[in-house]
Order: C-alpha cells, then structure tokens, then sequence
C-alpha cells in the first residue's frame, strides 16, 4: 500500500509524469470516474493507474479532503470539511494516520488536505 499511496500523493498534487516505483516506467491514468457518496455531497473517484511496463497498477477510490480533525479514535478519525455547496460537514473514515500527527492535527486545529483512499485516511498532503 506504500508505494500505492506515494503515486495517489503525487498524481493529487497534480504531478501527471507518474513513474512506476517498481520499474520506473511511465505510469498511465486509464480511467478516473467521479461518483458521490452516500449521503454526502462529497466527490471521490474511481480511478485505475496502470504502468506501461510492468504488472504495477493502482485500481482505487480516492478523493482529497480539506479540513480538520474533529475527533479520533484508533479506528476512526471524523474529519470537519465544507461540502461543494460551502455547507459544513463532518465525515467520518477509517484511520490510518499515526496517533501523534493525529493528536497534533486535533490540538492545533489545523486545515489540512487528507488523501482519502478507499474510504480511509491514509495521508496528509504536505
Ligand atoms: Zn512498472
């Protein structure tokens, strides 16, 4: 998942000259569909990365959100976001950033864009 979650970093900082971490050939974008969530105004994407070379291939739902840590635990993290529409919205994923940036990121209050991958948090964009 490491080197999955490196590519989405790059390609959602809009980096589009993706190299495959396994072979270091060209990584091509095959197909990115957008689709909301249930109940939520919140766009994700269906989006499937293949390498020109090799087997390497990133076949996920992935979307960037911008806000802050309202609450954790070690499962979850409720991430306080703005909708499309500018509404005020809490939605909740499953966690997987480390305790400390987590309790750092509480604390602080700071808004931050979190790479959400298959509906978990798995990075923070910096
Ligand atoms: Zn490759």
């Amino acid at each position: 998942m490491e080197e999955e979650i490196e590519v989405l970093k790059k390609f959602w900082k809009g980096d589009r000259d993706l190299i495959c971490p396994r072979c270091g050939s060209p990584l091509n974008l095959v197909a990115m569909y957008p689709k909301t969530k249930e109940g939520s105004l919140q766009v994700s994407y269906e989006t499937f990365i293949e390498c020109e070379n090799c087997s390497f291939s990133i076949r996920v739902d992935t979307s960037k959100v911008y806000g802050a840590v309202k609450a954790f635990d070690d499962r979850t993290i409720d991430i306080s976001s703005w909708s499309p529409s500018g509404a005020r919205e809490i939605m909740t994923y499953e966690n997987l950033l480390g305790k400390e940036k987590l309790e750092y990121l509480f604390e602080t209050g700071k808004l931050v864009e979190f790479l959400i991958v298959n509906d978990k948090v798995v990075a923070v964009m910096e």
